[in-house]
């Protein structure tokens, strides 16, 4: 009981300070122009995300069923949703893996509620109608079975997060996704931002390279993929990557953060022939396209000479699912996203979709 109500304590001044983090970032980022109080905010926020994954991995690994064969301790990820056929993640039908928790900050976002892990402040338990959000041990927990997807808690949430999460080994996942073998192609991880868990990943590459199928990682690039040159590279067949914007304060602008290492790791995937796909989601007024997909496609272009099948992904901004007070931008004409085309054209790419 005591231990109970220590842990709804706790809760609820992380959840404090997780409010009063979101919302002068949200004022920051509202304001505009970047400035140093505002950079070490959000590098404030990116640490606490990075923690709260690394508090919760140990976790887990601390609970006597997370043991395995040997005494080691089995990693566990939270799964916001497993899709089990995809047609637009990665090449033929595919089961889509949704991890939790991102560490940038889009404007755009299409799925906020994937943002930030659940701190477990119990805000959306009252409203679910089948119960299927509970407490448990003074945490929030959840009962996929009852749930109905009314997305009553996503609403409730001021967090940008969602209590419908799963914690998976990458051997549970597999099992999940290999019911769908016969259709499937191969697996792709997304988010959130999924370099957040690289053990899970390569656990979960490496039971797909066994099985024979692709296995394709959906990331924002903020991941120096050269560290894992052994241990990572070698199980994923490529990586989708997002390039929000080409300059660094405009990237600021879009995502809150500066955009160095993503453009250094771009080129690492390309040198290492794991660059699948490269998107920018087109926002007209929030940032140059035309900049991007110039500097980007020049950036590239070497790399397709020598033969390799990049495919540049140029994607129309749409509001849908977009948080609410940044849905003042508009969609790009048609005019406009086939210049893009034309322009990643001239500067040397040849795989250039429009979405
Ligand atoms: S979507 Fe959320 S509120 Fe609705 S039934 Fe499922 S857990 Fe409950
Ligand atoms: S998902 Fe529910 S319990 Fe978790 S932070 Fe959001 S409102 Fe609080």
């Amino acid at each position: 009981m005591f231990l109970r109500k220590r842990r709804r304590i706790q809760a609820s001044s992380f959840s404090l300070y997780w409010e009063k983090i979101f919302s002068a970032l949200q004022e920051e980022q509202d304001s505009g122009a970047s400035h140093p109080a505002k950079d070490s905010r959000n590098e404030e926020f990116r640490t606490m995300q990075e923690l709260a994954v690394k508090k919760e991995q140990q976790e887990d690994r601390e609970k006597p069923e997370s043991r395995v064969e040997g005494g080691q301790a089995e990693i566990k990820v939270p799964v916001n949703k497993i899709i089990p056929f995809s047609s637009v993640d990665g090449p033929g039908n595919r089961t889509a893996i949704f991890l939790q928790a991102c560490n940038l900050d889009c404007k755009y976002c299409h799925n906020p509620e994937t943002r930030a892990l659940c701190i477990h402040c119990g805000d959306c338990i009252p409203g679910c109608p089948t119960k299927a959000i509970y407490w448990e041990e003074g945490r929030v927990a959840f009962s996929p079975e009852k749930c109905i997807g009314c997305d009553q808690c996503i609403h409730a949430c001021t967090h940008n997060a969602s209590p419908r999460i799963r914690r998976m080994s990458a051997k549970e996942v597999f099992q999940e996704a290999s019911k769908n073998l016969p259709f499937i192609r191969g697996i792709t991880v997304s988010g959130g931002e999924c370099t957040l868990y690289p053990e899970f990943l390569r656990e979960l590459g490496m039971l797909c390279k066994k099985r024979g199928i692709g296995f394709l990682l959906d990331s924002n690039g903020y991941y120096d993929f050269s560290k894992d040159e052994k241990d990572l590279l070698p199980y994923i067949d490529g990586v989708m990557l997002d390039i929000k914007a080409y300059n660094g304060e405009e990237h600021k602008r879009v995502t809150g953060f500066s955009n160095e290492e993503i453009l250094k790791n771009m080129r690492i995937l390309a040198e290492y022939d794991k660059l699948f796909e490269v998107r920018t989601v087109v926002v007209p007024g929030l940032f140059s396209g035309k900049d991007t997909v110039e500097k980007v496609s020049k950036d590239l272009s070497p790399y397709v000479r020598k033969g390799q099948k990049i495919r540049y992904k140029i994607i129309a901004y749409r509001e849908f699912g977009v948080r609410e007070q940044y849905r003042q931008f508009e969609s790009p004409g048609e005019e406009e996203l086939k210049a893009l085309k034309e322009l990643a054209e001239q500067e040397g790419m040849q795989d250039i979709l429009l979405i």
